[in-house]
């Protein structure tokens, strides 16, 4: 039997080659977007990315519009945070973040008007710096679920910038369930594609990759269409079709698809002449070009066993889970798994009292048959999780390693290379918690300091 990290896919045979063959259970991929009314109370939290959290810039009892600024930093490696309603700031408070983290946050009583903040005007971009200014005025974050600050992505030192010549839009979306990206293609190609050459112009690349899983033929078809329609800009723009195999949206794995070139461990992307944007991110940034909206709402599917009526909600960031969940009419059953994000890479939350961040693109709530917890037993010694590691590690060492926070053993055996994609779990005959381990001894690494 095969489970996935969460532990409830259920049975899908033998790994053949690295990676896994997991159920795609697209449900939604047909469910156009709905917009979710804004509820009376918003949570945003002032850290939604990697890198310095936000502080404040707003007191409780502020009046606040759509799109004002009510969290920045000073530090490079951070994004400013906007409000996504319209109303007072009711208290500012320190909240468990469905991440793990515990972070400020900004409790907003909507006034349901939803007024937009009046100083907000599309950027004035005459420059390359201009853009940069802009790309980080609209809080962009990586939108796939990492969340790193796309102004920073796209601002690599004039040296590494010199090497990059090839863009990748991550439109594989190879996580079960979630349909936020094809949906971002269906209703909003002609943005993707504005945004794409946007960057592709800031990046000086020449060449462009929309990489999409073979499991998406009309959103492959879509953009196919755009990119030869296009006659001013040549055939930079190409559609990689990739095979429906997980993980090929993992960062090395769709960046060797596209270019044969691996990225060796402890490097990065643009060490190899590439830079991945996820497709919702080029396409917000091309919005927030045209109206000067910053990120302030978010794509999201939800479905599983536990939900009513599964659906692609655009919600306001801060919503909380509780209030999308109702949105979607509420739970069918009492759920016995809620998880924040897709089934091999989201985070269980041990509460629907969590807010929106920038970078969730899916909630998915399990009933008690589905998501009944796999009982660990010991380890059978049949290599399947080494079979699977798209990045040929050594699960099972690793998990050792961990367990007995052995550093020198988890430094061996490469820990940090672990990308977390969930395939050495979902093999595992012996249900082995094996990426819980590993993220347990990237941990005990860190905090070596080694
Ligand atoms: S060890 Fe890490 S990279 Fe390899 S399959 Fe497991 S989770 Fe994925
Ligand atoms: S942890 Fe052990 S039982 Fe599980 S897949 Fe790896 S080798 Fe097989």
């Amino acid at each position: 039997m095969a489970s996935n990290s969460n532990g409830f896919l259920g049975n899908l045979g033998i790994v053949r080659s690295p990676g896994a063959p997991v159920p795609h259970r697209k449900h939604t991929t047909n469910c156009e977007t709905v917009d979710m009314p804004v509820p009376a109370t918003v949570s945003i939290g002032m850290s939604q990315h990697i890198g310095a959290p936000c502080v404040p810039t707003v007191k409780v009892g502020e009046e606040v519009f759509v799109g004002q600024v009510i969290g920045d930093s000073d530090k490079f490696i951070s994004a400013p945070i906007h409000s996504s309603v319209s109303g007072k700031v009711k208290k500012i408070d320190t909240m468990l973040m469905p991440n793990g983290s515990k972070a400020q946050t900004i409790i907003i009583e909507t006034d349901g008007l939803q007024t937009v903040d009046p100083n907000l005007k599309p950027p004035v971009v005459n420059n390359h710096e201009d853009l940069i200014k802009a790309v980080r005025a609209s809080g962009l974050v990586g939108l796939g679920g990492a969340g790193f600050p796309t102004h920073v992505k796209l601002n690599p030192s004039p040296e590494a910038k010199a090497g990059i010549d090839t863009l990748i839009i991550n439109a594989a979306e190879c996580e079960p369930y979630i349909t936020a990206d094809v949906r971002e293609i269906i209703e909003n190609s002609w943005d993707i594609m504005s945004g794409v050459y946007t960057v592709s112009e800031l990046l000086e690349v020449k060449n462009a990759y929309i990489a999409i899983e073979d499991n998406k033929p009309e959103a492959i078809k879509i953009m196919e269409n755009i990119a030869s329609k296009d006659d001013e800009h040549g055939d930079t723009v190409k559609v990689k079709v990739l095979p429906s195999r997980y993980p090929q949206g993992a960062e090395k794995v769709i960046i060797d698809q596209c270019t044969g070139r691996e990225v060796p461990p402890g490097k990065l992307p643009a060490d190899v002449g590439v830079v991945v944007m996820n497709v919702a991110s080029v396409a917000t940034l091309a919005r927030f070009l045209k109206t000067g909206m910053p990120l302030v709402t978010k794509r999201l599917t939800v479905d599983g066993s536990a939900i009513k009526e599964p659906k692609n909600v655009r919600v306001p960031i801060g919503a909380l889970v509780k209030d999308v969940i109702e949105f979607c009419g509420g739970y069918k059953e009492e759920p016995a798994k809620l998880l924040y994000g897709g089934p091999m890479m989201g985070t269980a939350l041990a509460s629907d009292e969590m807010p929106i961040m920038k970078q969730n693109n899916a909630i998915l709530a399990f009933n008690r048959a589905e998501a009944q917890s796999y009982e660990e037993s010991a380890c059978i010694r049949c290599g399947r999780c080494v079979n699977a590691c798209p990045m040929s590690l050594m699960p099972t060492k690793l998990e050792q390693a961990s367990r007995f926070k052995n550093v020198e053993a988890l430094k061996e055996y490469n820990v940090m290379t672990c990308m977390e994609c969930g395939c050495c779990s979902f093999v595992c005959p012996a249900n082995r918690r094996l990426v819980q381990s590993i993220r347990v001894g990237k941990t005990v690494l860190r905090n070596s300091g080694k």
